[in-house]
């Protein structure tokens, strides 16, 4: 059981699976915290539903690509919400659809940053309040990589595949680095899920183009991803740490 005490960031959570976990999270009683970058008016919404459901939610705007907003970020939360019990390193984009030899130097940059360091930025503050070695109380941390991972995307975006594989392989190395220090560090890999990233890429409609070559013929829905997600978060997952664990339908 979660108690009123736990104390959740979601990164990226103004829209898509990160909204859809804020919202699961509420309900299953965590304090939470709808972090996003730049969509105002999504990211209260999401603390506006929260709320009207009788939960806690607080939205903060912040980059999470630069080590500032995110030490920002996570004081906003010490000051408001309480002690931290949980983190998910959910935001991550990706870019127009390409093939490998058409993607420059900057965007390799934006993609690593946004998809790699985003999350290692996070999780270093996260460990700080969490990890009994700073006197912390334990706690949880869910990355969300991606089947790309494992498919690589070729002929859409070999670049952010790659910046997942980098998030596998953190979630490895962290979940052993502090599994003696009451921390506990998981990823979901999810398929293809009905959000705004696939606008992103260029084709808002992927998800149901390639539908009918799924296994389960069909996308999966923001909220089955966050099922997963407070699963590995909750004590129910007390004895799993470094597991990544597919969300994909079977793909
Ligand atoms: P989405 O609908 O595009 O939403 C992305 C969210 O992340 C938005 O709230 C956005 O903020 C926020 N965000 C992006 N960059 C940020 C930054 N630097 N700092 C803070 N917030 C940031 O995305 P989604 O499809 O839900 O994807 C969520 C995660 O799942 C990503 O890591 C993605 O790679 C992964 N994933 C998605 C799929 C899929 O099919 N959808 C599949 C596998 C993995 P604003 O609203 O302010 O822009």
């Amino acid at each position: 059981m979660t108690t009123s005490e736990d104390v959740l960031i979601i990164t990226g959570a103004g829209r898509g699976i990160g909204a859809a976990t804020a919202l699961l999270a509420a309900r299953r009683g965590h304090r939470v915290c709808v972090n996003y970058r730049s969509d105002d008016a999504s990211a209260a919404a999401v603390v506006d539903a929260v709320r009207a459901e009788g939960g806690t939610a607080l939205a903060v705007r912040a980059d999470v690509t630069r080590g500032a907003e995110v030490e920002r970020l996570f004081a906003t939360v010490d000051a408001e919400l309480g002690p931290l019990t949980g983190l998910v390193n959910n935001a991550g984009t990706l870019e127009k659809q390409s093939r490998l030899e058409e993607i420059d130097e900057d965007r390799l940059t934006r993609i690593w940053a946004s998809n790699i360091t985003s999350a290692f930025l996070c999780s270093a503050q996260a460990v700080r309040r969490m990890s009994t070695r700073y006197g912390g109380s334990g706690g949880a941390i869910v990355n969300v990589s991606s089947a790309a991972s494992r498919i690589g995307s070729p002929n859409e975006y070999v670049d952010y595949a790659a910046a997942k594989g980098a998030v596998d392989s953190m979630t490895r190395g962290l979940a052993l680095e502090v599994a003696a220090e009451g921390v506990r560090v998981n990823a979901v890999r999810p398929g293809l899920i009905h959000t705004d990233i696939h606008a992103l890429g260029g084709e808002p409609g992927r998800v149901d183009r390639i539908a009918p070559d799924l296994p389960m013929r069909r996308g999966g829905r923001p909220e089955e991803v966050a099922e997963t997600i407070l699963f590995l978060l909750s004590p129910a997952a007390s004895y799993t740490t470094g597991a990544i664990l597919d969300v994909a339908g079977g793909r």
